[in-house]
């Protein structure tokens, strides 16, 4: 069992490196997990990031994560491109498990392990990824400018990136499983009152098309089998987001969506020196720039709660 360290951090998108370059910089040699196949988080899988403060011609997301993995690195915070398979938060020292079974020791947790956004699984989705496909509009609407897209799925979030999406596109269609949708009634009215929004009901993505870039879907109707073609060059899926907290049911308190409850707008969970921060969180923001925002003030509290300690 190793020495007790002041801070672990569990995930590398831009709340765990954030921490992490608060935490470095504040000398408290914080040992970051970033996880085995997605170190650096969800920004990996896309290409241009035009809302990140700083980079005025945009940045593609492989490049920013390296960045800020980079500066983390250079003020000392240790990382290790491993997932953590186990954790007990419960007493004073934390223990936190690596893959290899090592327990490492720590007084405070960061807890920055994101939310994963549901995926339709189908061949080339992600190849598609940034090239096309998106799951966030307020990150990549502005791309679309004049084109036309669908979006997937029949909830607020749905309706919220259909009527968001309707300023740049040309047209936009959403496509839901059943007859009905599941959002709001405000939200409904508001995406059936405007006029660049059309309906396909019943109805499925059965497959995409596009070399290197999204060309148009074929639908399916989930009641006859029938199949129709849909020319777009924009797809948004809007089906849910699944927060990773799995590792921490029983010890850190949920919402009813499975997201981390923190005592906000501190980052402190319902456990003393175990802090979250970013979409393990946030289900409303979702942005590289709130995650990494709340990734800084959970480095924060976990350093005046160790300072506190001593
Ligand atoms: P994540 O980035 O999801 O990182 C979580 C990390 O935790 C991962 O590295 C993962 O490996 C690690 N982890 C999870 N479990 C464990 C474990 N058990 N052990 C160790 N590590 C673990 N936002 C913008 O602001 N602008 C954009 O242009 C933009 N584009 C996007 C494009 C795509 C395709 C996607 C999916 C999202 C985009 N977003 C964008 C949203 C943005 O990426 C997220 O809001 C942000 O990455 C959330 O940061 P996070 O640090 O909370 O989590």
């Amino acid at each position: 069992m190793s020495d007790v360290r002041n801070v672990i951090i569990i995930g590398s998108g831009p709340a765990g490196y954030t921490a992490a370059l608060y935490t470095a910089r504040a000398s408290l040699k914080p040992l970051v997990f970033e996880g085995s196949v997605t170190a650096g988080g969800a920004l990996m899988n896309t290409t241009d990031v035009e809302n990140f403060p700083g980079f005025p011609q945009g940045i593609m997301g492989p490049d920013l994560m390296d960045n800020m993995r980079a500066q983390a690195e250079r003020f000392g915070a240790e990382l290790v491109a491993d997932d953590v398979t186990a954790v007990d938060l419960t007493g004073e020292i934390k223990t936190v498990t690596d893959s290899a079974g090592n327990v490492h020791r720590a007084r405070a947790v960061i807890v920055s392990t994101g939310s994963q956004h549901r995926k339709l699984n189908l061949p080339s989705e992600d190849e598609l990824s940034g090239r096309g496909v998106s799951w966030c509009a307020t990150c990549d609407g502005f791309f679309f400018k004049d084109q036309d897209i669908a979006v997937i799925g029949g909830g607020d979030t749905a309706m919220e990136e259909a009527t968001f999406l309707s300023r740049f596109a040309k047209s936009v269609t959403v496509v839901h499983r059943r007859d009905t949708l599941r959002a709001s009634k405000a939200m409904q009215e508001r995406a059936f009152a405007d006029p660049k929004v059309s309906f396909v009901w019943d109805s499925e993505v059965a497959e995409l098309h596009g070399d290197g870039k999204l060309s148009g879907l074929t639908l399916r109707n989930v009641r006859t089998g029938e199949t129709s073609e849909l020319p777009v060059t924009g797809l948004f899926i809007a089906i849910g987001h699944d927060p990773r907290t799995e590792l921490f049911k029983g010890q850190l308190e949920l919402d009813g969506e499975g997201y981390l409850k923190v005592d906000s707008p501190s980052t402190r969970t319902n456990l003393t020196g175990v802090f979250a921060a970013g979409d393990v969180v946030d289900h409303t923001y979702r942005q590289a720039i709130t995650a990494a925002g709340t990734g800084c003030a959970a480095a924060l509290d976990a350093e005046r709660y160790l300072a506190a300690l001593n």
